[in-house]
């Protein structure tokens, strides 16, 4: 459906769980207490979110987190999600650790693709951002994904001092696979805001300077905002995500709903509608049907015509990422 903006909004991002297996510092710092299991929707509760926003012209969802793979049998609801009528894609971002061990029940599932959260290739940096050694495991879940035909990209954000310097080898990993690299810019949110990035306007000028023979790549390669460029011989493409240096709202598609059912109508402000509340205290399933297109609607009219961060004291959003998706 349309926005006040003229906007067609047909994505919407669905947080499963606020828990995560690791604690990548500028998401998920030590410290933030675990919500109670009831207090998350059920399956059958985002099934039936899902249905309501498919029948408002929805036609992409995303799988989140904080991690999505943690929640119990997430293969079953991507295969709930793919049979909703109208339900053109279902993709799932993850941090990698528990993908080899799932991917074959995922594409069973008919899971269209995968995102893959990675900031860096080195044991000791990975254990420094995450705070976990899983990095082998990571690389296995990219390498299963990819073997088991689905499409994957990679997505990297980098830090100022900490992972700025590996460009390249996270570059390199788009050479020889069928793998895109996108570099997200850091976002004030959560403790990304005591967090340096590094611009991406920056970064694309040193990815220039070492492959000047580096070109648009007009290719529509997802869902969502990342502008791509192709290097000559190599078989990934590279993209850029750049929420702070490359406003891109006029094109937002999105809707994002937490893992208690708070629908955000943009990742920059705290404004959320609820549906849990009509989930749970509805009985009647035609009115709580309307009543829930009424709240996905609401959200749309809700959403504002850009973000915000680029003055901080305007965010209102007060969450963590790990508890919003992403
Ligand atoms: N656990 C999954 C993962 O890591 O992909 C899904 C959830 S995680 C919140 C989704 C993405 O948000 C990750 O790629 C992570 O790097 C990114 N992220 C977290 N905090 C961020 C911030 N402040 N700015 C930009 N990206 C952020
Ligand atoms: Fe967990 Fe993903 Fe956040 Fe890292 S970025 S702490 S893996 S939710």
């Amino acid at each position: 459906m349309k926005d006040s903006y003229g906007r067609e909004i047909d994505y919407l991002r669905i947080s499963v769980t606020d828990r995560c297996n690791l604690r990548c510092r500028y998401c998920m710092p030590e410290g933030i207490d675990k919500l109670p299991m009831p207090d998350l929707l059920t399956y059958e509760e985002i099934e039936e979110t899902a249905r309501a926003a498919a029948r408002l012209g929805f036609r992409k969802l995303k799988v989140t987190g904080g991690e999505p793979l943690v929640r119990r049998n997430v293969p079953e609801l991507i295969g709930i999600l793919k049979r909703i009528p109208g339900i053109r894609e279902v993709t799932v971002t993850t941090n990698g650790t528990l993908l080899a061990e799932q991917i074959g029940a995922l594409k069973a599932a008919g899971l269209d693709a995968v995102n893959v959260s990675l900031d860096t290739l080195r044991p000791e940096r990975f254990r420094e951002i995450t705070g976990t050694d899983a990095l082998a495991s990571v690389l296995e879940g990219i390498q299963a994904s990819l073997d088991a035909g689905i499409r994957t990209k990679l997505n990297a954000v980098l830090q100022r001092g900490v992972n700025d310097d590996e460009w390249e080898e996270l570059l390199l990993l788009a050479k020889d696979r069928a793998l895109d690299v996108r570099f997200i810019e850091m976002m004030p949110i959560g403790a990304g805001r005591q967090t340096a990035g590094v611009s991406n306007e920056a970064l694309i000028g040193q990815i220039a300077r070492a492959y000047p023979l580096i070109r648009a790549d007009e290719e529509v390669h997802g869902n969502g905002p990342a502008v791509y460029m192709h290097i000559p011989g190599f078989t990934g493409s590279v993209g850029f995500i750049s929420a702070i240096h490359g406003k891109f709202c006029d094109s937002c598609n999105r809707l994002r709903m937490t893992s208690t059912g708070l629908i955000k109508p943009c990742l920059c402000y705290g404004d959320t509608v609820d549906v849990r509340g009509i989930l749970r205290g509805e009985g009647d399933p035609a009115v709580r049907a309307w009543k829930l297109e009424e709240a996905l609607r609401e959200a749309v009219r809700r959403k504002p015509e850009a973000h915000c961060f680029e003055t901080v004291s305007e965010i209102t959003e007060g969450k963590r990422m790990v508890q919003i998706g992403g």
